[in-house]
């Protein structure tokens, strides 16, 4: 009888790393991958920057295959549909049932939309290879008048790209007053809105969306405000649902994705773990509130850890590791300045000071809780990314701040 797989559902970032670090860790069994989307794994940031703009190629997206992994087995074009965790079995949408040794939850997450009356057509979205073409068709066509809603990170990357690509006219509503001001804080949000205003984007901020004008496509936005914004092309960026139905039933808390020991360990269940976008975990480096993170280094950051503590369970070992406690990093490219933050900035949000430089040009800002530092995040070019990067040992030496 052929011994059951590791079953990961989810065959993205996460999923890829999760597969290529259980092998690093020491299994040498079967792996099933199983991903709804078409596509082989492929990076995700490029599409609302470098590829968006057509600076870079789709097919440059895929992430190069690597020989430990070259044995598993892809089902992709299948989602998963249901888990029997008491049985160690999922279901696939083409009625496959598949038994499994572990499960490594890593299904991401997908766009939230506005539920406002009015048409569909001329909304988009960009979580996927296949919105990234098609925004991208849209946003070359000539005099488009372009409305991103959302002022979060993917909102303000997607304006920045949309005026590089010759829009007509670039406006972001948000209902609050500043973009990005929930992960960097107000000091830093102001001098992100006014660089954005130098390169051509505007902002109607303070007023949320009410509804969508137009007969078969949208033709305008409008909003609480009464104001009515012209539209061709819509971008609904306005946060993200985890994808976590398919483990309806099993008792989990899916509050927000899926609630994590400190192992990244599920349910209580030596043999399910979760990784990526999906996973709600709490972060020992802090104060232990569990948190899921939307960073590109946490597919990576929790398949590490996960893979090390199932592969001990598969081998009949407690996982004898620390608790995970990853130090978040993220980087956001708008125009040509990049945003590049380490640890977790939203945490000291309500002390926020200049470490370097000025607002205005390159700057360099920490921000501080109960007096130590949280995170610092850089504005400017080059040089003010190094300078943030310069700060990572002393952010990974700090106590926790439960302790
Ligand atoms: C446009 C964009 C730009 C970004 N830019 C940056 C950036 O500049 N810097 C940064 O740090 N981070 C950035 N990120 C975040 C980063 O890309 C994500 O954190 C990362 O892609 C998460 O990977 P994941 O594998 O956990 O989730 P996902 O990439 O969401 O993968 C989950 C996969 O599971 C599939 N799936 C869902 N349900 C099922 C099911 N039931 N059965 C089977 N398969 C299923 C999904 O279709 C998907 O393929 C960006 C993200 C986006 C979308």
């Amino acid at each position: 009888m052929n011994a059951a797989p590791v079953v990961i559902a989810g065959a993205s970032m996460a999923g890829l790393r999760a597969a290529e670090q259980l092998r690093a860790a020491g299994w040498t069994g079967p792996i099933t991958l199983v991903g709804d989307e078409p596509h082989a794994p492929y990076n995700r940031p490029p599409l609302s920057k470098e590829v968006l703009a057509g600076k870079a190629s789709f097919d440059s997206l895929a992430f190069r295959p690597r020989a430990a992994v070259a044995d598993v087995t892809w089902n992709l074009g299948t989602a998963v549909v249901r888990a029997d965790l008491d049985r160690q079995s999922v279901e696939l949408s083409d009625g496959t049932g598949l038994s499994y040794a572990a499960l490594v939850v890593a299904t991401g997450m997908r766009p939230r939309r506005l539920r406002c009356p009015g048409p569909t057509a001329g909304r988009h979205t960009v979580r996927t290879l296949d919105d990234a073409r098609a925004l991208r068709t849209a946003l070359t066509e000539p005099g488009a008048r372009v409305v991103v809603v959302g002022a979060g990170f993917i909102g303000c990357e997607v304006a920045a790209t949309a005026v590089a690509l010759g829009a007509a006219e670039v406006t972001v509503v948000d209902p609050l007053p500043l973009p990005m001001a929930g992960p960097l804080g107000e000091l830093l949000a102001g001098a992100l809105k006014r660089r954005h205003e130098q390169r051509g984007v505007r902002f109607a901020l303070g007023a949320g969306v009410t509804g969508f004008e137009g007969e078969d496509r949208v033709t305008g936005v409008a909003l609480a405000d009464g104001r009515v914004l012209p539209a061709d092309v819509v971008v609904e960026s306005v946060g993200s649902i985890a994808n976590t139905e398919w483990l309806d039933g099993n008792g989990l808390d899916l509050t927000d994705g899926v609630l994590t020991d400190e192992h990244l360990r599920v349910g209580g269940r030596p043999e399910v773990v979760a990784v990526g976008d999906v996973a709600r975990f709490p972060n020992a480096r802090y104060d232990g509130v569990p948190r899921r993170v939307e960073h590109w280094s946490i597919p990576t950051d929790t398949a590490k850890h996960a893979a090390k503590v199932l592969a001990g369970h598969l081998a009949g070992a407690e996982p004898g590791l620390d608790p995970f406690a990853p130090l978040p990093t993220f980087w956001s490219d708008q125009h040509d300045f990049r945003l590049q933050s380490f640890g977790a900035p939203a945490l000291g949000r309500e002390d926020v000071r200049v470490l370097d430089g000025d607002l205005d040009g390159d700057v360099l800002v920490g921000y501080h809780r109960d007096g130590r530092l949280v995170g610092v995040v850089a504005l400017g070019g080059q040089q003010a990314a190094a300078a943030a990067a310069r700060h990572r040992a002393e952010l990974l030496q700090q106590p926790a701040l439960t302790a």
